[in-house]
């Protein structure tokens, strides 16, 4: 069997899968029991005082969703009109820090009894206020770090400010750093040093306003005279959904690869809770041991160890990497650290224990243990990251209606899918071939 594709291909399902990111939005009604209302004669700025306004907001960024081709849309699970009891929050505004502590506070406090603010802990938060200005906040607002799933969202804010404050829910920075205005984004020298941790966006400032400004800035160069390249990275920047350029003229209609790539790391583990299903990570040339691979591979990679391996495959079994090792796109360091093994079984109870060199070996100590007796090595393996093989991915991580991304590539190896799954290949063409 040969399967050839670049984009997506549905494997043993015949509905479009998504993984959804659950959104609940929460309405702050004056005393009087209304809506929050724009003032602004835009209707663009309507954004959120109707329910279809909302419904229809959110729809508009699934389209923008679809349109970046990575599997993820957004699930509208519920809009909450809350109690007039809670009309002193009608006018609060996203922009002021008291008002989120005090928030929180209150949320956090109702949280495990009357719940009346309607926390969700599996959904991302978002609470609609009659603050106008357009705009809303995470909190805490983007600086490190940056998770949070509570959003406040002015009434009037633009087309894609809930996916804006959505991507700092999921530990995006802005373009122009962890910061929010260039003065708060300079260091004590005046320098604007804070990066986006984002490896493949070019510099940006909340100061620069065109795309000549981070040109000249990146490139030496006016934005006409780069390369077809360069000016892509440029764009990427300006028309950036976590740019400042909206006023600019920028579109706010995309996320570069590494930004994407970052979000679905968090989605598969710090905020796993809000996502229906998680990403699967599969490059043949991955560097690092996956979780499954491990315990077949040990044997090899202690060979040179003090002790037999039972006592490194016994201290994995006993210690095995956990959840947070299995999804991630990039290997980490995991410890095997076995300590002094215990007295064999058969060593006679009274011999001391660990034996002193002085009175010989014990009886019935094992025939592959080093005598004298010598303390097992710590021992460090990268694991977790990519799955080397579409095999390894679907038996040792995939679940039903997850996504497996594929970097380019030929992939050899026995091919039966008997998962609900999503198979989307990344920067290119990915072939499958049986064997
Ligand atoms: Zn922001």
């Amino acid at each position: 069997m040969l399967l050839v594709f670049g984009g997506f291909l549905l494997a043993a399902h015949d509905a479009a899968a998504w993984i959804q990111w659950r959104v609940s939005v929460k309405v702050f009604r004056n005393a009087a029991g209304n809506w929050p209302a724009s003032a602004d004669s835009n209707p663009e700025r309507h954004n959120f005082d109707a329910q279809s306004n909302i419904v229809a907001h959110i729809a508009e960024n699934n389209r923008l969703l679809a349109s970046m081709g990575w599997g993820y849309q957004f699930e509208l699970t519920e809009i909450v009109e809350l109690p007039t009891s809670l009309s002193n929050w009608f006018n609060a505004d996203p922009y002021d820090d008291q008002t989120w502590t005090d928030l929180e506070r209150e949320i956090d406090r109702h949280r495990l009894t009357d719940n009346v603010y309607r926390y969700r802990r599996e959904a991302i938060n978002v609470y609609i206020s009659n603050a106008q200005g357009g705009g809303g906040a995470t909190s805490p607002r983007p600086i490190l770090p940056v998770l949070s799933d509570l959003i406040i969202m002015r009434v009037d804010a633009g087309k894609t400010t809930f996916f804006h404050e959505f991507g700092h829910a999921m530990d995006l920075c802005h373009t122009h750093g962890c910061c929010n205005t260039c003065d708060d984004c300079k260091d004590e020298f005046g320098v604007e040093s804070s990066s986006d941790r984002i490896a493949d966006t070019v510099r940006d400032s909340d100061c620069w306003h065109s795309t000549n400004e981070i040109a000249l800035e990146n490139f030496n160069q006016f934005y006409a005279a780069l390369s077809a390249g360069q000016r892509r990275q440029v764009d990427d920047v300006f028309h950036n959904l976590m740019s400042y350029h909206r006023d600019d003229g920028g579109l706010a209609n995309r996320l570069t690869h590494d930004q994407w790539d970052h979000m679905v790391d968090i989605a598969n583990a710090a905020r796993r809770e809000i996502s229906s299903g998680t990403t699967v990570f599969v490059d043949k040339d991955a560097l690092g041991l996956s979780p499954c691979e491990l315990l077949s591979q040990l044997a090899g990679l202690v060979e040179h160890l003090p002790g037999p391996t039972s006592w490194y495959t016994d201290e994995l079994n006993a210690h095995p990497p956990g959840p947070e090792y299995y999804l991630r796109r990039t290997c980490n360091t995991f410890p095997i650290d076995p300590s002094t093994p215990p007295r064999p079984p058969k060593v006679p109870s009274d011999w001391p224990w660990p034996p002193p060199d002085y009175l010989g070996k014990p009886p019935e100590y094992p025939s592959d243990w080093p005598w004298p007796l010598l303390d097992p090595a710590l021992f460090e393996v990268c694991v977790g990251g990519a799955y080397k093989t579409v095999a390894d991915a679907i038996n040792c991580a995939a679940q039903e209606g997850d996504r497996l991304q594929i970097k380019a590539g030929t992939y050899v190896g026995p091919l039966r899918i008997t998962k609900r799954l999503t198979l989307a290949t990344d920067r290119g063409t990915v072939r499958l071939q049986g064997n």
